[in-house]
């Protein structure tokens, strides 16, 4: 897909304060939500422009944001053409499609059927692998498959919503026998997620060079991860209650049509790494020039502080990738499943997406401007996420943030 005249970096909208440049949502980004107005309970599918929400329930008669989710990727280049129309044309539409959005209920953008969570960065697979195994940090498969594990739809939560501490089995000391007590070493990962859609038929793989046609668009999702119940439950198959008991994500599914300006020819592999299996291999596909951050605020800080940043593009496996990987044998996705690009690290100490990486399991604390050290979250801890894409030429478009507070755990019964 080519950028086309919603992409213009000269186009405004009526909506004055999108055009504002500091602003995550002008006219160019228009991400797709479901909430609800003041005293009316009918959740709705909305556009976010600056700091309103277009009603397209009412203004084009979208049913939800799974229908949008539902549709082939030509109907939803042809939506967000009408949308960018309407917001930027000299008819006003009537003033009830908007509604403020410190006024409305956000939803979740969906039900979300499944989750999978991939584990796509080579920087943290190699930091994480040097930690659980100093001795074979990265496991066989890593170049040649796209690991993932099936996470809990269940305990998605939007941004915002309070993150209880977990109770777990915890083996504090590795040959004894272990406790059930809250975690004490809780941590975020950040992450790129992606809603797809319109999806496959059971049996029928989406090949490589058509799977970003199922990707509709991508929100923050932190993967919360209690280190000490994943040390002890996690061989060998996989994460299961570490992480199953929140995952946060952000209101805002930034789509894909959004994202055409920022796509970015997928970081080259090094001449000794195996060159992708055929189904994964496509000379066409791209990655996307997303910048995560993180930002802690404690108790402590009046301000929250930076903690790292890190680039979606330099991923080792592409969405598409994924994508195709995900359905190579025969399973079906469906629109508003959800997959995570697993936690997005960098090389250098300032790129590492999660508490487990930057403090190296905990023996070099995070020192905040406060004064504070962390090695993992305290109850009261507030992480934040923030994302967002620039390019020469183009409008600057955000993801929005994604917030998440950690509560005190269940008192023991
Ligand atoms: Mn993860």
């Amino acid at each position: 897909m080519p950028t086309d005249a919603t992409h213009d970096p000269s186009l405004t909208s009526w909506v004055t304060p999108a055009n504002d440049p500091a602003s995550d949502f002008p006219i160019q980004n228009l991400p797709y939500c479901r909430f609800r107005k003041p005293a009316d309970d009918k959740a709705r599918a909305g556009v976010r422009i600056g700091d309103e929400i277009l009603d397209i329930t009412a203004a084009f008669a979208i049913e939800s944001v799974a229908a949008v989710m539902a549709l082939p990727g030509a109907a939803r280049v042809d939506l967000r053409r009408r949308i960018s129309g309407l917001l930027s044309g000299k008819a006003k539409p009537a003033p009830e499609l908007l509604t403020p959005v410190r006024d409305a209920e956000i939803l979740l953008p969906c039900e979300i059927g499944d989750y999978t969570d991939f584990f796509a960065s080579l920087p943290h697979a190699m930091n994480v692998g040097s930690l659980f195994r100093p001795d074979r940090p990265l496991q066989p498969n890593y170049k040649w498959v796209p690991v993932a594990y099936h996470g809990r739809a269940s305990s998605i939560v939007l941004s915002g919503t309070p993150v209880r501490r977990p109770w777990g089995q915890i083996a504090e000391i590795r040959e004894g026998p272990p406790v059930f007590s809250p975690s004490r070493r809780l941590d975020y990962e950040v992450e790129l997620g992606a809603f797809l859609g319109p999806g496959n038929q059971l049996g029928e793989p989406i090949p490589v060079a058509e799977a970003l046609d199922h990707v509709v668009g991508v929100c923050l999702l932190n993967d919360w991860s209690a280190r000490d119940i994943q040390t002890w439950e996690y061989q060998p198959l996989g994460p299961f209650l570490a992480k199953s008991f929140a995952t946060s994500i952000s209101p805002w599914v930034v789509t894909i049509e959004a994202l055409v300006p920022f796509r970015r020819a997928p970081e080259a592999r090094p001449a000794s790494d195996p060159q992708p299996l055929p189904y994964l291999r496509d000379a066409n596909d791209v990655s996307f020039d997303i910048t995560l951050e993180v930002w802690l605020r404690t108790p402590g800080l009046e301000q929250p502080a930076p903690v790292s940043r890190a680039r979606f593009a330099s991923l080792y496996w592409t969405l598409a990738q994924m994508v195709a990987h995900h359905t190579s044998n025969g399973c079906p996705i469906r629109p508003g499943d959800l997959i995570g690009s697993g936690t997005v690290s960098g090389p250098e100490k300032q790129n590492r997406g999660c508490l487990l990486e930057m403090t190296l399991g905990g023996a070099e604390p995070l020192v905040l401007p406060s004064g504070e050290t962390r090695t993992f979250l305290d109850d009261g801890d507030e992480v934040i996420l923030r994302g967002w894409c620039a390019a020469p030429g183009y409008r600057r478009i955000g993801l929005g943030e994604c917030r998440g507070q950690i509560v005190s755990a269940r008192p023991d019964r």
